[in-house]
């Protein structure tokens, strides 16, 4: 499961050879490391178009961080909301300063038609040379679903672009780029996404938009160190790969977790689940008897459950017309059916506490399709529209989101032929395969109390892959 060729391209004698051969130069990606790094360090630049309108916001949660903040001309704003003695401070961007940016966020909210989106060149252009290496770009519009006139659309849309463009270009430093797009006035509740992207959490995350809408409940106010303490959460699948790590990451985020496998996978699982003080539970999850056995597990242990990560998943590939029905029907119930029942079993019961979380792990796969898998792309993308459809109806301040991994270091994929699984690994902006923890991360930051209007999202895992979106 070990990319030795990323390994070798950072040695002396890599380096060469993959430049002299043209061949990609992948650098490792910082991440998460410890419990109080802060999430963000060195030195960040903010821009802004015709003032912004989550500039306010975007200045209180930098300044929460040990960064040091300066602001383009445009982003006088800034100044208003920063603390004494971490005010931020203009930087004229006239190619003089050497410093490297560790972040530029620009709030490109209050660009309205075709000429506002000059602000993103004169921003930009001369600032992203100067992005250093896992630096992240964090651009902030209004959702132009809400936008009223078709040149605010249009040009709020627009930002999509420029963001996966500007990606593509950064990826060879190992830095990303993601969009969030706000309704009105949620710009209060930009906080725990703001840090996920602007951390070494989102390191395996590029080229996406995550859409923050209206909530019923208020956000909570953000624990940095353990956001999930006194949360109660089931995670399918726990025994190993993805699974193993989102258990983990809730566990040191302060959840306690209930790891749900296999009977076969048993001793793995009480593993995972005793080496962070969490209970294991058995079952097929696509048994007819495994929903109501889920929901009375859950009543009897905690009385009721905060958060629901649907990440048990199997691929049974085939092309279509190879394919044995029961592969058909065993990817169809294990990736779609069963979330479906086991939720319904939890929701009838109301065992899913106010401000809940569900979360689906769905595939790129489930975007754009891929040979030998009609089965798994069927049901991976029927988790999307599941996703889409529940955000709707879902009450009491509960969210439903989906991951959407692309190529991820498991023994899924390290049982893949060589050259498929080499195309995976490479095929993204960032040249290199993401980790479990990296799709955890995300499922983490959708976990968290105060994304209370991240509800509805699909967000790609996938180092911008190629395929798909
Ligand atoms: P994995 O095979 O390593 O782990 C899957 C886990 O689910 C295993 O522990 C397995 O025992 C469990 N499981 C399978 N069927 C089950 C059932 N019927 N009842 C209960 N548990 C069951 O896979 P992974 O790579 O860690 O993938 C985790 C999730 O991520 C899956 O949904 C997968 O489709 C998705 N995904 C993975 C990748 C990748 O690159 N690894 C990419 C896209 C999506």
């Amino acid at each position: 499961m070990s990319d030795l060729y990323l390994k070798f391209v950072n040695t002396p004698v890599g380096k060469t050879a993959a430049q002299s051969l043209g061949l990609p130069s992948p650098i490792p990606l910082k991440r998460w490391q410890r419990a109080d790094q802060p999430f963000l360090e060195g030195d960040v630049l903010v821009g802004a178009a015709n003032g912004g309108k989550a500039i306010a916001g975007l200045g209180a949660i930098l300044n929460a961080s040990p960064a040091r903040v300066f602001h383009a001309s445009g982003a006088e704003r800034l100044e208003d909301s920063a603390k004494a003695g971490n005010k931020a401070k203009p930087l004229a961007l006239d190619g003089e300063t050497d410093t490297r940016f560790s972040a530029l966020v620009f709030d490109a909210s209050g660009i309205k038609d075709t000429a506002d989106l000059r602000a993103l060149y004169d921003f930009f252009h001369p600032s992203i040379r100067k992005l250093g290496r896992n630096g992240r770009v964090l651009i902030v519009g209004q959702d132009p679903a809400s936008c009223r006139t078709a040149p605010y659309a249009a040009s709020q849309r627009a930002l999509e672009g420029f963001t996966r463009a500007i990606g593509k270009e950064i990826g060879k430093k190992g830095a990303t780029a993601n969009l969030l797009w706000l309704a009105p006035n949620t710009e209060q509740q930009l906080e725990s996404s703001v840090r996920f992207f602007l951390s070494p959490r989102s390191a395996y995350v590029s080229g996406q938009v995550a859409r923050i809408g209206k909530s019923t409940v208020t956000a909570s106010a953000t624990n940095p160190v353990a956001p999930l303490t006194g949360k109660v959460a089931l995670v399918t699948g726990a025994s190993r790969g993805i699974g193993e790590s989102i258990a983990d990451t809730l566990a040191r985020d302060g959840a306690t977790v209930i790891g749900l496998d296999i009977p076969a996978a048993q001793e793995e699982l009480q593993k995972v689940v005793s080496r962070i003080g969490g209970k294991a539970l058995t079952c097929d999850i696509t048994d007819s008897q495994a929903p109501a056995m889920i929901a009375g597990f859950i009543q009897e242990t905690f009385g009721g459950i905060d958060l629901v990560v649907h990440n048990a998943g199997i691929t049974r590939d085939k092309t279509l017309g190879k394919m044995p029905e029961h592969f058909w029907d065993m990817a169809i119930a294990v990736n779609l059916t069963a979330e479906e029942l086991i939720d319904e079993a939890l929701l009838k019961q109301d065992l899913l506490r106010e401000n809940g979380r569900i979360v689906c792990v769905s595939s790129i796969s489930g975007i754009a399709g891929n040979f030998g898998q009609t089965n798994y792309a069927c049901a991976k993308s029927g988790v999307i529209g599941y996703v889409e459809a529940m955000a709707k109806q879902l009450k009491k301040g509960i969210t439903i989101n989906a991951v959407a991994p692309g190529f991820i270091e498991t023994q899924m994929t390290a049982a893949m032929p060589l050259t498929i699984r080499e195309a995976g690994r490479r095929m993204n902006s960032l040249s290199q395969g993401g980790l479990p923890v990296d799709v955890a991360e995300a499922i983490a930051w959708f976990c968290n109390p105060a994304s209370v209007g991240v509800n509805g999202n699909v967000v790609r895992v996938c180092g911008q892959s190629l395929i798909g979106r």
